[in-house]
């Protein structure tokens, strides 16, 4: 899964909330240039009493914005039961951090041959990451996309910590392409673009957003979630770094010419 070979954003709402919050964000999402669509309908939330997805209704509407809008759809899994249905209706399976040890869960995800989004743990080494990755590559997942979705450190003034040099370096170890999420990375909606800029100058292959009508009424992560005018935003200030950064990695200067 080389995402194209081009950079790409993944965007979307944390969780598909109803019809009609998804389908205008999807919509949103991909007039500002979006490539691929995000939306948990299994949330692996960490108090039982929180909303907890809409499971195969939401699958329905996954689908539903895949075809009013083109663009494939991502959604994550959190148990082995529902590989097969969600591979039925997503274009890529994702593993969530707080399933990445889950072994099984990560070769019945494989096992489905459709590609994977492998998000590290927020606890996870970057050896534990590629030999995650290696289950997936094991088992002929139909591509593996990693992504840094920041770590567990003493800093509280974050959610997570971005750890950007882990980008470059799993993108050598293993030779796949690695994404950052800028919003699960800091917890905060007006640190994604800063965070995004970095990632893009760092060279990851792509980013994933998280993306609401209304953030402050988010069902949930609304406190990290853009607005479609601040997605807009966000694509446009990014977009002179892509460029940038596209042409360096794909046409590389030959040897003993000078920059011109
Ligand atoms: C998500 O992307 O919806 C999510 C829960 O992210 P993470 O697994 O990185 O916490
Ligand atoms: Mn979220």
């Amino acid at each position: 899964m080389t995402l194209g070979g081009a950079f790409a954003t993944i965007a979307g709402p944390c969780a598909v909330e109803t019809e009609r919050q998804f389908l205008t964000t999807a919509e949103a999402v991909a007039a500002s240039g979006a490539r691929m669509l995000r939306g948990g309908v299994f949330k692996p939330r960490t108090s039982p009493y929180d909303f907890q997805g809409l499971g195969v209704k939401g699958l329905e509407l996954l689908a539903k914005a895949r075809t009013v809008t083109g663009l494939p759809v991502v959604t994550e899994v959190i148990s082995e039961v529902d590989t097969e249905i969600v591979a039925e209706y997503a274009d890529m399976l994702q593993v969530g951090s707080r399933s990445m040890f889950n072994w099984r869960l990560l070769e019945s995800a494989a096992r489905t041959g459709k590609p994977v989004l492998l998000k590290r743990s927020m606890g996870a080494t970057v050896e534990e990451v590629r030999d995650a990755a290696a289950y997936l590559r094991e088992q002929g997942a139909g591509g593996v996309v990693l992504c840094e979705r920041g770590i567990r450190t003493f800093g509280t003034a974050t959610r997570n910590t971005c750890d950007l040099a882990a980008v470059s370096l799993l993108q050598r170890m293993t030779g796949l392409p690695v994404i950052v999420d800028p919003s699960h990375s800091s917890g905060a909606r007006d640190l994604v673009a800063p965070l995004s800029r970095a990632a893009v100058a760092i060279g990851a292959d792509g980013l994933i957003v998280e993306v609401h009508p209304d953030p402050d009424r988010a069902w949930s992560d609304g406190a990290q979630s853009l607005s479609f005018q601040e997605f807009e935003e966000l694509m446009r200030d990014i977009e002179p770094f892509v460029n940038i950064w596209t042409a360096r990695r794909y046409r590389p200067l030959a040897k003993g010419k000078g920059a011109a």
